[in-house]
């Protein structure tokens, strides 16, 4: 017994079990035994034999699973790529028995072309979980003419004579004491389908506590012979056991059976996949059948290669002419299964980031808590030629320019344009390219925005916005607490600091305005982590850095705060009112270009003009918010006046000296028959704790103004009283595009809540709010809003 020169080996057996390769030995005609020499590359290990006219090299993979298939498949056809002609791919799989279909456990499934498909249907487990919905990812091509033919000569002979595939398998069997152990046919009691619905116990470890009332009832067979079923089969990366995706899988594809090799195959490599059937691919799958299974395929498959006539097999192509990704360079075979693996790994990471990207975008959303950007642009923009006092400041410049985590914190009293000076900051002045990243929060004096974890959970909703990737450092807290988080400054600076360690993490600049708008405990929190942050890391030059710039009153309490770390951080530090020349040059220049087109509104004379010049420039606690009021009060006398000329000449008592006096005169030409209603509208926005929009307002007022028992039902008609509102309470307050009423600036809620005495005139002593703002909140009005809150929300 002579081993054949390797160059007579036309078919390829493979398979992956120790009972296929034992079965698969049981139907050779002659064994030659392992080959001796071969590719150095290649690891299988060959058992070469004779079946009939046939040399046949056995290749047995290393395990389940498609890539060792593919392997195999691509060794196989390398070390006989002088003589392989085709592939058998012989074995056992799960059944998928259905009422077109009555397959039993030891019928044979053999793939044949239907439709479109060339027999195997490739799946990927990985795209399952889409809609529990099977995804092709492709099938084979149909096996060659000459297989099909065989088949087709087989399939007609078995209808009138006994196939011989029933002989080898009893001959296999009682070969000796050992086949009958083996491949014995187990008892037909052991072959149970049961209903999809009936799950095995997950404890028990055989069927033996399965009831037969949960099997589905099937006609008995009249023979203990293995049936051949030709169809579909699939092919995927996974061991299902559970009968209602068996089933659901089976009708969208037609198939008979899973198996786990064939789809590891190239495309166009040229082979028949045939399976015995071993289990149903449920829960109560075992190993029983296995043997006899493994048995059953590979009797077919011997049968089979009787109907290959050998001098047709001697003209077929080549197994390496067929497959065009093989070719004669092994290199290419190897990318191309580089490139089928990685594809495969894309899909599986394509899966895992789309389920990946839904919860980033929740946890992206779950830091939206406020409306930050309105509050932003409630700000008017900067006018050409301000705010220069920070813009031209050598701090300013060093800050803007260092490569290192900075803070710088600006220091200026009310009125000097800090918000206007944030606000184009953010929008203008600090954008560059290539763009660095830029988040903001404007803190109010209202229960809304006035928080610390609002600013942070804004400044990380923009961060995130703009560095995507750095959303990863928020997963984990927000997995932990879900939209709680909004809550939890400190978990907050957590993620703020982790993300600002990220490696993906660019430069960005966080602006944080009227930090003395903050409340006071937040205040002084955020303070706290400022300075810890940056006495840790401050002294760092490095490529990306975090700066912040913060705007705030010069309060005491603030100062204190950061005097631990003040020799670290620059402050540039205004006096508006009197003590920086600076800003006064800047506004005599907008007082010029202010006054310039007030003359021309009006057509003022020039003698006119230039007396309201110098009577603005004399004064001496010039700021924006005063000119502005100033200017703004001016215009609307000029409007209802009649002889604008005249009243110019008495100037003097026209132009209020300070903010507060604005704000007096303005409250001083409310008419008399609508202060009652400016007093309780005033009264509810400063004691409101959110800002409330124009609805809510007119359900506050028509219950503050109406008799007391009948407040509750009471309401002023909304429609047209924003309006009336900004008429009446002119330039104290701001109303947005979404109907909310703001005060304008934080200098008219401190004029309105302020404990004065009255003066004696009897106009704004009536007006102000005579109680300080926490009295207000807990007197009259906490009744009237709790009111207005029962009302919108039955
Ligand atoms: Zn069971």
């Amino acid at each position: 017994m002579s081993t054949p020169p390797r160059d007579k080996v036309q078919v390829g057996w493979i398979c992956a079990l120790p009972e296929e390769a034992a079965a698969a030995r049981e139907m050779l005609d002659e064994n030659f035994g392992t080959l001796k020499e071969q590719n150095g590359t290649d690891t299988n290990s060959y058992i070469l034999g004779r079946i009939g006219n046939h040399y046949v090299a056995i290749a047995v993979l290393g395990q389940y699973g498609t890539t060792s298939a593919t392997a195999v498949a691509t060794n196989l056809s390398r070390t006989f790529s002088r003589s392989l002609k085709f592939g058998l791919m012989v074995g056992i799989a799960a059944g998928i028995p259905s009422p077109g279909h009555d397959i039993r456990l030891g019928d044979i499934v053999v793939s044949s072309p239907a439709g479109t498909c060339g027999g195997v249907v490739q799946y990927d487990t990985g795209k399952l979980v889409k809609d529990g919905k099977l995804e092709r990812t492709g099938s084979l091509n149909a096996p060659p003419r000459l297989l099909l033919n065989a088949v087709g000569i087989m399939r007609s002979s078995t209808m009138t004579e006994v196939p011989k595939y029933l002989g080898y398998m009893e001959k296999a069997i009682h070969r000796n004491e050992r086949t009958r152990k083996t491949f014995g046919r187990p008892d037909v009691s052991t072959d149970r389908l049961f209903r999809a619905e009936c799950e095995h116990p997950a404890t028990a470890s055989t069927c033996e506590g399965c009831l037969p009332d949960w099997e589905q009832p099937r006609t008995a067979r009249e023979d203990d012979e293995a049936n051949i079923h030709y169809g579909i089969v699939e092919s995927g990366n996974a061991v299902i056991k559970h009968a209602a995706t068996r089933d659901q899988l089976g009708r969208e594809t037609g198939a008979l059976c899973f198996e786990m090799e064939a789809a590891g195959l190239m495309m166009d490599f040229p082979c028949i996949v045939v399976r015995g059937i071993c289990d149903y691919a449920d829960s109560h799958k075992n190993d029983t059948w296995h043997a006899y299974a493994a048995l059953a395929a590979a009797a077919y498959a011997k049968e089979l290669l009787d109907y290959v006539p050998s001098a047709d097999l001697d003209t077929e192509k080549l197994v390496i002419e067929v497959c065009q990704i093989m070719s004669d360079q092994i290199q290419e075979v190897k990318q191309g299964l580089e490139l089928a693996f990685r594809q495969r790994e894309e899909q599986h990471q394509e899966n895992i980031g789309r389920a990946l990207d839904q919860e980033l975008q929740d946890c992206h959303q779950a830091f939206k808590t406020s409306t930050y950007e309105a509050y932003k642009n409630v700000n008017p923009k900067r006018e050409e030629g301000t705010c220069q006092w920070v813009l031209d400041n050598v701090l300013y410049h060093q800050w803007r320019g260092s490569d290192r985590h900075d803070l710088l914190w600006i220091t200026a009293d009310p009125g000097c344009g800090k918000s206007v000076l944030a606000r184009s900051l953010a929008d203008h002045d600090l954008v560059t390219s290539p763009p660095i990243s830029i988040c903001y929060f404007f803190f109010k004096d209202n229960e809304d925005q006035g928080s610390l974890p609002t600013a942070l959970c804004a400044l990380l909703h923009q961060l995130f916005g703009l560095q995507r990737q750095l959303l990863r450092n928020a997963l984990p807290e927000w997995r932990k607490n879900g939209t709680q988080i909004k809550e939890e400054a400190d978990a907050l600076w957590r993620i703020l600091d982790a993300a600002v360690s990220d490696e993906a993490f660019t430069s960005t600049i966080f602006i944080l305005d009227a930090l003395d708008e903050c409340q006071t405990d937040h205040q002084e929190k955020l303070v706290e982590k400022l300075v810890h942050f940056y006495t840790e890391r401050h002294s760092v030059t490095r490529q990306n850095w975090l700066k912040f710039l913060l705007t705030s009153r010069p309060y005491a309490n603030i100062q204190n705060g950061f005097r631990s770390a003040t020799e670290s951080f620059p402050e540039i530090r205004i006096r508006g009112e009197d003590e920086n020349g600076q800003i006064h040059k800047e506004i005599d220049h907008i007082v010029k270009r202010r006054v310039e087109q007030l003359a021309q509104e009006f057509n003022l004379a020039w003698e006119t003009r230039q007396k309201l010049e110098d009577q603005l420039l004399r004064m001496r606690h010039r700021t924006y918010l005063w000119l502005h009021l100033a200017m703004e009060d001016l215009r609307t006398m000029l409007r209802i006046s009649l002889e604008p000329e005249k009243l110019i000449q008495n100037l003097a008592k026209l132009i209020p000296d300070s903010v507060d006096a604005a704000y007096e005169k303005i409250l001083q030409r409310v008419p008399r028959d609508a202060r009652r209603l400016v007093k309780s509208t005033f009264q509810i926005i400063v004691g409101a704790w959110r800002p409330l929009t124009i609805p809510e307002l007119a359900i506050a007022l028509g219950a503050a103004m109406a008799d007391w028992r009948r407040a509750a039902i009471a309401g002023l008609e909304p429609r047209g009283l924003a309006e009336n509102i900004r008429q009446m309470c002119g330039l104290f307050v701001f109303i947005d595009s979404s109907e909310r009423v703001y005060l304008m600036h934080q200098t008219a809620r401190e004029f309105l809540v302020k404990n004065m005495t009255p003066d004696g005139r009897e106009w704004p002593a009536q007006i102000r709010a005579t109680h300080k703002y926490e009295d207000v909140k807990g007197d009259r009005l906490l009744e009237v809003t709790s009111k207005m809150s029962l009302i919108t929300e039955a």
